[in-house]
């Protein structure tokens, strides 16, 4: 083992992101390896919200051998397969964005294009009457999908919606199972080193010292360290993504829990839905420019499926992120590091990247500059990614009915987005690589559920005969409706391997 291995890392913040972090770091090292801490503050408290995840968060779960039913009970979740927007393309309008795959490739060539020709030619099905996931959404019915791609279940993908401060719980008894030690204190002061201005050492409210080789900033939007201390920049996207303001408030769980999170676009921003075992969990993003707080407050209380449980809490935020997720010996997750938004639930997820890149350009007290530059141009590019699917949303609206969404239609775009709308529009093709966050799908989905209709498709799906297409795709639906036919529902489902035990 090398001298200079970190003796000690610091993570700053008790909420989602620091104790992911904490597990993740704990499990992939040995125990013993060196000293992890973790220091919060209830005082300050979390921002608590959080819930709806996308489907990398069980490879996550396997990587930390989580079991999944027990984490399903722990944290009251339910399954989910997509999202479900409302009023989004126009008022009145409702689409899908599913996990899991539409149709299957023929001859080589991705699904939709065959869809788009034959639906050109003889009209007929919609898109999403060829996703297994939309149907089992729709239906209200589950099944955990299967590993053999000869099968059609093999098509689906689920994600989780769960109660974000169970969530911390549990992960919080792993990392300390596994020797993460937990401070309940507030740091008040941040010590640098005058030569390199690296982080030694930071101040706690009873006046102890506590000294780091890394130090792992999950303060929440404040960015404690890697802002407040390092003045690292922070890059504002509120040009493109203008909401500012979020009120989350829970009510009471009325009927089964659907499979989905319901995002409903409101005259200036937009309410999610997301239900879990015992309880609902609601809110309303908005653009403070375009409606007030009050008025916003009052539209999510009238929107309840039930009686409200709390009062509702206001979050604010600036979109954007941290210009580096890496400076010094200073690594930043979570909120610290930016925020995209949750319209397509990537927060969580984007601490999943930065956890996991940071174990594989794990450092020594060398902190090497070429890792430092390659971890940041990785978070970089995942970042505006994200960034890009979620503008999208709001770009490709044919909604001009209040001031806000003719401000979203009309607003400029980054280049990067404007050229795979493009792209899209002309033969529907989606620019990606294979390990992009929002694959396929997800692309298509938005794209043809917010009214981009491509002008044509790709001629190689011209080969087969259509008379055969039109047999193929029928055949298709067929299977898909007898595999959700076959499925129990989701609270049958849950009921049967992982209810939680507080529940009548
Ligand atoms: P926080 O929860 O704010 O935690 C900060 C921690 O730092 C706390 O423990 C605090 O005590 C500690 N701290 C701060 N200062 C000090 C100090 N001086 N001394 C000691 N401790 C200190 N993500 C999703 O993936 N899906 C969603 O559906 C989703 N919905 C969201 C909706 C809204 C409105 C918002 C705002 C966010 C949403 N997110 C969502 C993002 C998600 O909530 C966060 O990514 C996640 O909770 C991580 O937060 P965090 O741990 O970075 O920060």
């Amino acid at each position: 083992m090398s001298d200079n291995r970190l003796r000690r890392i610091v993570i700053v913040g008790g909420g989602t992101a620091g104790w992911m972090a904490a597990t993740v770091i704990a499990k992939s090292l040995t125990p013993g390896y060196c000293e992890i801490d973790l220091v919060e503050s209830p005082e300050i408290g979390t921002v608590g919200v959080g819930e709806a995840t996308i489907p990398p968060l069980l490879a996550l779960n396997r990587q930390l051998g989580i079991d999944e039913d027990e984490f399903i009970r722990r944290t009251q979740a339910t399954f989910k397969l997509g999202i479900q927007f409302r009023n989004w393309g126009r008022l009145g309008h409702e689409y899908v964005h599913p996990f899991g795959i539409y149709g299957a490739d023929l001859e080589g060539v991705d699904f939709h294009h065959h869809w788009l020709r034959l639906r050109d030619a003889r009209g007929g099905h919609g898109l999403e009457d060829y996703s297994l996931t939309t149907a089992a959404m729709k239906a209200g019915k589950f099944i955990r999908p299967a590993t053999d791609p000869r099968n059609v279940l093999s098509r689906m993908a689920y994600a989780f919606h769960f109660d974000a401060s169970l969530y911390g719980g549990f992960l919080r008894e792993i990392a300390m199972a596994r020797g993460v030690r937990r401070h309940e204190r507030k740091i008040v002061d941040v010590e640098l080193n005058s030569e390199t201005g690296f982080v030694e050492a930071l101040k706690l409210d009873d006046g102890s010292r506590m000294e780091g080789d890394l130090f792992i900033d999950c303060s929440g939007f404040r960015g404690l360290l890697i802002e407040q201390a390092l003045k690292t920049g922070y890059e504002d996207w509120s040009e493109w993504l203008p909401m500012d303001r979020a009120f989350a408030v829970p009510c009471e769980a009325v009927g089964a829990p659907t499979l989905y999170t319901r995002s409903t676009a409101h005259e200036a921003g937009w309410q999610w839905r997301i239900q879990l075992q015992h309880r609902t969990g609601n809110g309303h993003v908005f653009c403070s420019s375009f409606t007030n707080e009050d008025t916003a407050r009052e539209r999510l209380l009238q929107n309840l499926d039930g009686k409200a449980l709390a009062e509702p809490r206001m979050l604010r935020f600036v979109t954007g992120r941290r210009k580096k997720a890496w400076n010094k010996n200073v690594i930043c997750l979570g909120l610290a590091s930016g925020f995209i938004e949750p319209l397509e639930s990537t927060s969580i997820h984007l601490v999943q990247t930065g956890v996991t890149t940071l174990m594989s350009f794990f450092p020594d007290r060398n902190f090497d500059q070429a890792d430092i530059d390659r971890y940041n141009q990785i978070i970089q590019e995942e970042y505006e990614h994200a960034r890009d699917f979620v503008i999208l949303h709001y770009h490709a609206t044919q909604r001009d009915d209040s001031a806000f969404w003719r401000h979203v239609a009309a607003m400029d775009i980054p280049d990067s987005l404007k050229a795979r709308v493009e792209l899209f529009r002309s033969r529907a093709r989606i620019s990606g690589k294979q390990e992009d966050l929002f694959a396929f799908t997800s692309w298509v989905a938005v794209m043809m559920g917010q009214g981009i209709t491509p002008t044509g498709h790709d001629p190689m799906a011209d080969q087969m005969p259509l008379d055969e297409l039109e047999m193929k795709l029928g055949r298709m639906r067929e299977v898909i409706g007898n595999a959700v036919q076959a499925m129990p529902t989701h609270q049958q489902f849950i009921d049967r391997f992982c209810k939680a035990p507080n529940l009548p």
